[in-house]
């Protein structure tokens, strides 16, 4: 148990999914997180529900996750954006018989299935409760020592320990980072008409509103909130009684849904972003938000940081089978190649996106709207911006379409 292909530090989403994806091709890992998932059970502690783009899903039933869901996730058909309550906006829609563009998916019912599915791997250890207090890198391999002394060796270390990686900070490598005035609401409302599929995105220039559909429950109609605001007004509308917040998030989307109420508490997330100037080191690779952040306001950050897992999981396994060591430069580079424009092109446009819909006035409004509508007329632009959102774009890993390593 002391010595695995690959030590992952941090076991969110990021790490068990590459965890899983190792194991489910043959290759061995040990997870170390100083967390407890026992307090994952507690529906507070995430109430995030994440748009999981098709191609993610894919992944997700290739490593054997997706079986352990309880639901495979609300489909998304439609996605409507729109330039404050104006009429009009862009709509990116599917036919019935198409891929969705994603699936909705409790973000408590993705941890506990991406538990159950690193725990009953053949080569996997899950060392919760434990902190590494060192990380050797050197030309012979990795040693880890962890907090109650005992020591792990693996010719790779992988950071997955989240936007505050401590093992990025020590091995020096540089990021570009900056907070944005926004923190971000998130809870789930009930309302009275259904959502059909589809998700919202209004933009006003304190901040998206994003609706997003859910599948419904024996209570009748969901859909999950993520409503950003300037950073200054979220403790105002936190102190909202229930009834008074649903008022006001009915102002922010119009009445097309009908009554609404809240169906679970609210939470909230300050929002930035980061990007890491390089994403490898030596004999250490760093997926997920180790390695990038972004605004939620496209539903990326997840989906990205699956495709930094299928890709690394695909050159480490390509590589062993060519009895490569799993340090070796060449694989990390081509993991660097293979990753960096793609989150580079990801986070940037999301961080413009951010900022051209956080330009107050009528006139600038106008401008968007006059974007959007073009948009919506140019079929090939369209098509690219669903692939993005479908997660179809660009040099698909295996695991992305779907097929086994
Ligand atoms: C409001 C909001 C909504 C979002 N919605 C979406 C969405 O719809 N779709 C989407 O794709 N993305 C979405 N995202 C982004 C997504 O949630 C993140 O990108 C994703 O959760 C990152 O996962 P991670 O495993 O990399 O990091 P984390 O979830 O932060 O996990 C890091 C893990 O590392 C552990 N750790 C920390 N320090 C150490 C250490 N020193 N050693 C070992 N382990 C350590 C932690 O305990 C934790 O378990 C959203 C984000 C926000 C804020």
């Amino acid at each position: 148990m002391d010595r695995a292909d690959v030590i992952i530090l941090g076991g969110g989403l990021i790490g068990l999914a590459l965890a899983s994806a190792l194991d489910s091709s043959g290759l061995s890992a040990i997870v170390v997180d100083p967390a407890d998932p026992e307090q994952w059970k507690n529906a507070a502690f995430d109430g995030r529900t994440s748009a999981v783009s098709s191609s993610s899903m894919r992944m997700l039933q290739t490593i054997g996750v997706a079986n352990h869901l309880p639901e495979p996730g609300c489909p998304i058909r439609t996605i409507q954006a729109a330039d404050g309550l104006d009429p009009g906006g862009l709509a990116f829609e599917t036919g019935e018989d198409d891929e969705p563009l994603g699936w909705m998916n409790e973000n408590r019912n993705l941890r506990a299935a991406f538990r159950t599915r690193a725990e009953a791997g053949r080569k996997l250890w899950l060392l919760w409760k434990s902190r590494a207090v060192a990380a050797e890198r050197s030309e012979s391999g990795v040693m880890v020592s962890l907090e109650d002394g005992r020591k792990l060796s693996a010719p790779l270390l992988v950071a997955a320990e989240g936007r505050n990686s401590p093992t990025r900070e020590a091995a020096g490598i540089r990021i570009a980072r900056w907070r944005y005035d926004h923190t971000a609401i998130v809870s789930v409302l009930r309302h009275e008409h259904p959502h059909d599929n589809i998700a919202y995105e209004i933009f006003y220039p304190t901040g998206p509103f994003a609706l997003l559909p859910m599948t419904d429950d024996a209570a009748g109609h969901r859909s999950a909130i993520v409503w950003s605001i300037r950073s200054d007004e979220a403790p105002g509308l936190l102190s909202l009684c229930e009834e008074d917040f649903a008022a006001e998030a009915r102002a922010a989307m119009g009445g097309f849904l009908g009554d609404i109420s809240l169906a679970a508490s609210r939470s909230t997330y300050p929002l930035g972003f980061h990007h890491a100037a390089q994403i490898t080191g030596k004999r250490l690779a760093l997926v997920g938000d180790s390695a990038h952040a972004m605004h939620p306001i496209a539903g990326q950050g997840l989906n990205v940081g699956f495709r930094d897992v299928a890709a690394l999981a695909q050159v480490l396994v390509e590589g062993a089978r060519i009895g490569l060591d799993l340090g070796d430069q060449q694989l990390l580079d081509r993991y660097q190649r293979w990753r960096s424009l793609d989150t580079l092109m990801v986070a940037m446009a999301t961080d413009g996106l951010t900022r051209i819909y956080g330009v107050p006035g009528r006139a600038a409004s106008a401008v968007r709207r006059v974007g959007m509508s073009i948009i919506d007329r140019i079929a090939p632009v369209k098509d690219r911006l669903m692939a993005e959102a479908r997660g179809t774009s660009g040099e698909l890993p295996l695991l992305l379409r779907g097929l086994p390593i």
